[in-house]
């Protein structure tokens, strides 16, 4: 299992391997990372757009 980290260029990867992880065509974010196959978890997860006004 690993949680998704937010890089400063607003990417979101792996924290297992630093694949960068992209929404699928349903805009969909991956639960699998799909390079090492660790589940992501979403949960653990801050979206940076939720952090503004802090
Ligand atoms: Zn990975």
């Amino acid at each position: 299992m690993s949680v998704p980290e937010n890089t400063c260029d607003g990417l979101v990867v792996c924290s297992a391997c630093g694949e960068v992880l992209v929404c699928d065509s349903n805009g969909d974010m991956p639960d699998i990372c799909p390079n090492c196959n660790d589940k992501i978890e979403w949960s653990q997860w801050q979206d940076p757009c939720e952090e503004v006004g802090e």
